[in-house]
Formats: structure tokens, sequence, C-alpha cells
């Protein structure tokens, strides 16, 4: 079926139509901003109409395409042909246009009028409907094919599909947060729900693993910015928290480092926030998920905020925000991302006291997280460009990854023993993750080492790690699959494994 059409028909949200006139023509002027934003390539023309906004563009897939990131509209149907508001070229037309789409098929056919008293509804469906009878067979309750006929004063829309959109309020109705981006699953997705009811998000990422970590929350601040953001401009905030966390580490018990830890991002956060003037802190926490979510200690955490923390995703199980992260796209970059906090082998507290907390803070030096906020650094999403895996290009000189182990280099295998028994590298010595960054300082700095992990995003930061403090080091870009596949058959060109 070809277009002969250049139109698509976008619906509101319907919550949208609810509001109060003011509030829904103030809604809706927001919406047509952001469309304009998010169209900007894409040469069109909007409209309102009876509630809905009528876009024409030459360009109707790239369109398509871009709709459904666009928060605010429930569906969208592009119009498949438009005629004469007459009975005769509304049969024609759908004979023309439709016969080929219920061929075998079972079909319904459903006219809407729009204060027009010309022909009965009614009676275009029957004659519509039974131009089709044949080639397909009539279903009123379940069809396959439903084809819609939008009746105006002056002509009548052909259309049949009606897809969905994002939903929610468009993006800049409702005041600015501050997202804490982790690199993880959760985060990300809770940035994408807070977005999605209208608020504009900025992003705060407290590094903890280098120039590879900062990559690569980079590229999900990038994938949240450019595909999901149109009409609004997010900021990333990076804090350095290195020297906050050796702090930690040499003067907090292990088991107390992961709620220590969230409370100075916490209030990192704000600092941030009264900054960027954002009214709201937004976390990824889900109630029970890890044992640093359990109710007790989102209280510990929560009473270092004056803000409020917004946590969209306290009542998601996992699944739900996976699936969800695989739909918004941030799934594959979060993947890489290894797990920062957990480099205490300890585990943390699941039930925290305050007071407990508090003596075990006392014992930090308040000048180096002040000092890391105010380093803190901003960046334009959007502006950075971080290569194709968003890690490429920031390790200069020798870079973080090689693709083959070197002859003579000294092989670390970064994973836990058990995974290390069941297979490593020949002659790699064991170095878990967690203990490596410890471990590594009294090592010789006359060797060459390579660091392979699971997925060889732990080993990359370590690697960087162990750059910056005067060792060649570098991690084996792609992880374990690929280095097994390595071994197995040592000259194959790694880049076609
Ligand atoms: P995520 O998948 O978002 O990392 P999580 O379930 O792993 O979440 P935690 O690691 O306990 O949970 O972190 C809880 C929340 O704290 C995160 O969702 C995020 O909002 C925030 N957070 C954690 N680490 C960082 C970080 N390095 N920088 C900024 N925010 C962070
Ligand atoms: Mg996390």
């Amino acid at each position: 079926m070809t277009a002969e059409s250049d139109l698509i028909i976008l619906r509101q949200a319907p919550e949208i139509h609810l509001k109060a006139p003011g509030t829904r023509r103030h809604f809706t002027r927001i919406l047509q901003r952001n469309l304009r934003r998010a169209l900007e390539d894409v040469p069109h023309r909007l409209a309102t109409a009876q509630g809905r906004l009528l876009l024409r563009t030459a360009e109707r897939e790239r369109a398509l395409e871009i709709l459904p990131r666009v928060f605010g509209l429930s569906t969208f149907s592009p119009v498949v042909a438009e005629v004469e508001p007459e009975l005769e070229a509304i049969v024609d037309g759908v004979r023309r246009h439709f016969t080929e789409a219920v061929r075998g098929r079972t079909y319904a056919v459903r006219c809407k009028r729009q204060g027009t008293k010309r022909v009965s509804a009614t009676r275009i469906e029957r004659e519509a409907g039974a131009a089709l009878n044949g080639p397909g067979k009539v279903n009123l309750d379940a069809p396959d094919v439903t084809v819609r006929i939008d009746l105006q004063e002056d002509r009548a829309w052909l259309f049949s599909e009606r897809r969905r959109g994002a939903g929610g309020l468009p993006l800049g109705v409702q005041g600015r947060t501050l997202v804490l981006l982790s690199g993880g699953f959760d985060s990300a997705v809770a940035a994408w729900y807070m977005m999605r009811r209208g608020t504009t998000a900025d992003f705060v990422f407290c590094n903890l693993g280098g120039a590879t970590h900062e990559a690569m929350v980079a590229a999900i601040a990038r994938r949240l910015a450019g595909d999901w953001a149109h009409g609004t401009r997010p900021r990333l905030y990076v804090v350095n928290f290195e020297a906050v966390v050796e702090d930690l580490r040499a003067n907090v018990p292990g088991d107390m480092w992961q709620i220590v830890l969230k409370r100075l991002m916490y209030r990192a956060a704000e600092a941030v926030a009264a900054r960027s003037g954002a009214e709201a802190l937004v976390t990824g926490e889900a109630l029970s998920q890890v044992s640093s979510q359990t109710l007790s200690n989102l209280q510990t955490i929560d009473a270092v905020a004056t803000l409020p923390v917004l946590r969209p995703l306290i009542g998601f199980d996992k699944q739900e925000i996976t699936d969800r992260a695989r739909a918004i796209g941030t799934f594959e970059l979060c993947e890489r991302v290894p797990e920062f906090c957990a480099l205490s082998e300890q585990p943390p507290l699941v039930e925290s006291r305050t007071s407990r907390i508090e003596r075990a803070e006392a014992a930090l030096d308040p000048a180096i997280l002040q000092q890391a906020i105010d380093a803190v650094c901003e960046r334009d999403p959007l502006a950075v460009d971080d290569g194709p895996d968003g890690v490429e290009g920031e390790g200069e000189g020798e870079g973080i990854f090689v693709d083959r182990i070197p002859e003579g280099a000294t092989v670390i295998d970064c994973q836990p023993p058990e995974a290390y028994r069941r297979w490593h590298w020949p002659g790699a010595e064991n170095h878990p993750a967690d203990t490596l960054l410890q471990a590594f300082a009294d090592w010789p700095a006359d060797r060459e080492y390579v660091l392979y992990c699971q997925r060889g995003s732990n080993s990359a930061v370590i690697a960087e790690r162990m750059q910056r403090a005067g060792f060649r080091a570098r991690a084996f870009r792609g992880g374990l699959n690929r280095l097994k596949r390595q071994e197995a058959s040592p000259l194959a060109d790694p880049a076609q494994g």
C-alpha cells in the first residue's frame, strides 16, 4: 500500500484533556515546542485540531521513528489517504487503499464524524465495509484490521494504524529534578519515569571509577538526553569521588561503606541541586532489591537530604526494570557498567542506625567532600563524544584496551575464585576485582599487566587506576568470552571474532 498522505494524527494523553482549559493550553503549547525540537531535522508543519495535533511531513518514516519518544502523546496514526468528505469518494478511497490490507483477513470499518452533518457515520461504515467484503471478511468484535475514517468538514482521513506513544506528560511542565545516575539499570530507568511525568531532569554522577566509568555513564546520559529529552537540555554533573572513597575506606568499617557512601553522594547531590535549581533528588532504589535498600537504610540515607528524594522505582521488581531499560535503550549501555559499590567484601548492614552511622562518619574529613563538590564538572551529554562504545578515546596514549595478550605480559584474572577455577587464561594470576584496588600498589612496576574480567569493564577501570599509579596495565577488550575464543584459535583476528 503506498502512502498518499503526508499527514500523521497525534493524540495527546487523555490526562491532558482532563486539565482545566488554561493548564491544557499550557501543556499543549509545551508539547508542540517539544515536538518541534524533536523534529528539528525533519521538515514538517504542526497544527492543532479538536484537541489533536496534525503533523505534516514529507519524511514520514523518520517522523514515525521519533514520535514514540515524545512524552505526552498517547497514540498517533499515519493517515493513508485524504479524500473528499462525500460518501462515494470515501467508499472509493477505502476500496483503493485497503483492499490489499484486508485480503484473507477479518476487518471492521469505523467512522468518526467531526461537526459535519452531511453523511451519517453508520451509513459510511456500512457502505465502505461492503466495498471490502470478498477480499476480507467482516468481524466487528475482533477484527485483524480496523479501517478508520475520520470525517471532517472539508475532508475525510482514511487510516488504520494506531501506534502507541510514550504517554505521560510533556517534558518541561513539571519543574526540575536532579537524578543520581550511577551507570546501573535502575537510575537510568528512574530518570525516564520522572521525565515521563513532565519533569526536566539533570544528572549527577559521583565518579568512583575514573575516566572509563565516567565515559560509560556519559553514554547513558547521552542516550536519555538525545532520545527522550526533546525540548529540554539535560546537564550531566560529575563529582569526582575518588578521594572521598579513599577517606571512607581508610576510616569507616566496611559494613558501613555502602550507607555512608550513599549519604556522601546525597550531600554532593544536594550541593549540585542548589546550583542547578532542582527541586527534588531522584534515585533508582527499589524497596528490598539489595540489602542497602531496606526501609531502615533508606531512612538513614534520607536523613542527610533536605530536598524530597523521589524514587519512582520503589515498587518495581528487577524484571520490570530491565524490561523497561530495554525499551528505552539504556539496557545495553548499563549492562557493561561494573558495580562499584561492591568493592567492599563485607556484606552491608541490613539495618542501620542513624546514630551509629553518624558516629562512623565523624571519622571522615568533611573538607574532602567539600573539595570534590567545589570541583564539580558540568557537561552537556549531547556534546561529549566518547566513541562507538562509550569508552574509546578516553584513555589516551597507550590506551586502556588490548585485543590480544602480549608476549611476556603478566595476566591478571579479576573474577571471583570460583569462576577462576572453572576457567582461566593459562598462567593467569587470580586477583578478584574487589581486592585488586588495594593489592596492586605492592606489585613490581617493571612488568606489563593485562587484566581481564567477565565483561571487560571492571578490568578496564582497574587498569586505568593502575596506569595512573604508574603501571603498564591494560584490559583485555570484550572480557571472558572473547578471550576464550582467542585461546581456542590464537591466530584468528580478534576483530573478526
Ligand atoms: P542503579 O542500578 O541505579 O545503580 P542499584 O539498585 O544498583 O541502582 P545502588 O547501587 O544501591 O542501587 O544505588 C542506589 C541509587 O543511588 C542509584 O539508583 C542511584 O540513583 C544512586 N547512586 C548509586 N551510585 C551512584 C553514583 N556513583 N553516582 C550517582 N548516584 C549513584
Ligand atoms: Mg548500582
